[in-house]
């Protein structure tokens, strides 16, 4: 570690204590960053990099709701509106009791780099609330939307900040917020990304992020001369991300072994195949049931429960080629990466936002496996938000083709950002320089152009 990347380590942990995730991420970043802050010292003078890592703005307000038995409810929302050198701030919103400012703002950040990335005018941002939705009735999951919306709405806008869905936020909760947002301002805007179709929406969105990091893992896999066909996969979590990864990868040929949630994973040897999506779809999406029924449906499969004390997760302990983690942040820690290269996975595409930890990714970088870290192998999702808000501002929506296409050649440029980056500085194949630095050019040029503000 340079002497400039552990002096700023020091300030970021002394400004934001009690935010290891925030910690985690900016470390990774400076990392890769030290090498072209050292040929671009005119960066280093304007303070960039400490600039991108303050939060332009951080919006925290109570969210007070009564359910159906009279109850009242009181959540904390919050919005990290991270950087706008390149277009209004855009991200997800977070549902979730581990939603705190720390994990929002490493949230943030990341996005910062993956928005500039997808070559599309979008800053970064991120937001979201503890609050829990499963196992929640519709009508609590609608009153908390629109009053978490009831203060979101004075700070958000089609040409300021533009929320999207993440964990615990799909299309029920992003029309229940549009509805909310519509009412206080009497006007239908494109305020929020992942809409439904007749109003607003664009197609491919919900299967964007998904399907991007499978194209992603295909562009690694063809520097190779490879293909996904025959690949065995394991892919974690059971929401948006790790459906559409799946129903991709079968697409593409290959064969998935695994499904997760946080209270354990399947294990299905036979293969995860569309019959059996189309089981967990609506599992997940409809009847909001636990993964573990899927042994139920299928008792050919194996399920283990999550324990919490192992130092590994045995899900990432099974042979396979690839790798596709898509639930949550550090869900693959040293000893998971270990696992993943001794069962002779060599591809890892990142759905998931910083799934892996520090010494995991260390692990992935020595051994020189194709792995496409979440700023670059997630951005599919944001990207087709992107073009949902170029549908909107048309008024002219395209269709499942060109959207899928557009995506397909984003993912492509990325992954050539990605390459030509990482060449260019010095550690050719290593996906998290190219990321990272690839992702940092523009913010940075374009900050530098706009003054100090
Ligand atoms: P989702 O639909 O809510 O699904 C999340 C999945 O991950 C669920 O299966 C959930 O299980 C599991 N999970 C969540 N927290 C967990 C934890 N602490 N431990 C173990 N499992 C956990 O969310 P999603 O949209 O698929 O998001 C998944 C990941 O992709 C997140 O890291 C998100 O930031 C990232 N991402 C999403 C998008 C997007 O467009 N949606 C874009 C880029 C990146 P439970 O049901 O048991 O909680």
């Amino acid at each position: 570690m340079s002497q400039y990347v552990k002096d700023l380590m020091e300030e970021v942990k002394a400004k934001n204590p009690s935010e290891p995730e925030f910690h985690q991420a900016v470390n990774e970043v400076a990392e890769s960053l030290s090498i072209v802050l050292d040929k671009h010292p005119e960066y280093r003078a304007a303070k960039v990099l400490e600039r991108i890592i303050e939060p332009e703005r951080v919006i925290t307000f109570r969210v007070p709701w009564v359910d159906e038995q009279g109850e009242i409810h009181i959540n904390r929302g919050f919005r990290i509106e991270m950087n706008s050198a390149i277009g209004p701030y855009k991200g997800g919103l977070r549902f979730h009791p581990s939603v705190n400012q720390g994990i929002l703002k490493f949230l943030a950040f990341e996005q910062v780099f993956k928005n500039s990335l997808t070559t599309l005018p979008m800053g970064g941002g991120k937001g979201g609330s503890d609050f829990d939705p499963k196992g929640k009735s519709d009508l609590k999951i609608m009153r908390f939307c629109q009053a978490f919306m009831s203060e979101l709405f004075r700070h958000i806008g089609p040409n300021t900040d533009v929320p999207a869905g993440d964990i615990g936020v799909g299309g029920r909760e992003i029309g229940f917020m549009f509805g909310q947002y519509k009412k206080l301002r009497n006007e239908f805007t494109g305020i929020l990304t992942g809409k439904g179709l007749n109003w607003g929406g664009s197609l491919i969105r919900p299967e964007a992020t998904g399907y991007g990091a499978v194209y992603f893992a295909a562009e690694m896999l063809e520097t190779r001369g490879e293909t996904l066909e025959g690949k065995t996969c394991l892919v974690s979590g059971s929401g948006n991300v790790a459906q559409y990864t799946t129903e991709k990868i079968l697409e593409l040929g290959g064969k998935i072994l695994t499904l997760s949630d946080s209270a354990g994973y399947i294990y299905d040897e036979a293969g995860i195949d569309t019959e059996k999506l189309e089981y967990v779809m609506d599992l997940k999406n409809v009847r909001r049931g636990r993964i573990k029924e899927y042994v139920e449906k299928y008792p050919g499969a194996v399920y283990t429960e999550t324990d919490p004390n192992a130092d590994y997760n045995p899900l990432w302990n099974h042979k396979a080629d690839c790798a596709f983690p898509s639930a949550t942040q550090n869900e693959i820690n040293g000893n998971d990466a270990q696992n993943l290269i001794n069962n002779g996975v060599y591809v890892v595409s990142e759905g998931a936002n910083m799934p892996t930890t520090q010494d995991g990714i260390d692990i992935y970088l020595a051994e020189k496996i194709l792995y496409g870290p979440g700023k670059a192998a997630n951005a599919g999702g944001v990207a087709v938000s992107g073009l949902e808000m170029s549908q909107n501002s048309m008024r002219y929506p395209w269709s499942r083709e060109e959207v899928d296409n557009k995506l397909k050649g984003i993912m492509k440029e990325i992954h050539k950002t990605c390459i030509v980056t990482a060449e260019r500085f010095g550690t050719p194949g290593n996906y998290v320089n190219g990321a990272n630095i690839g992702g940092f050019l523009k913010v940075a040029d374009s900050m530098m152009d706009q003054g100090v503000v």
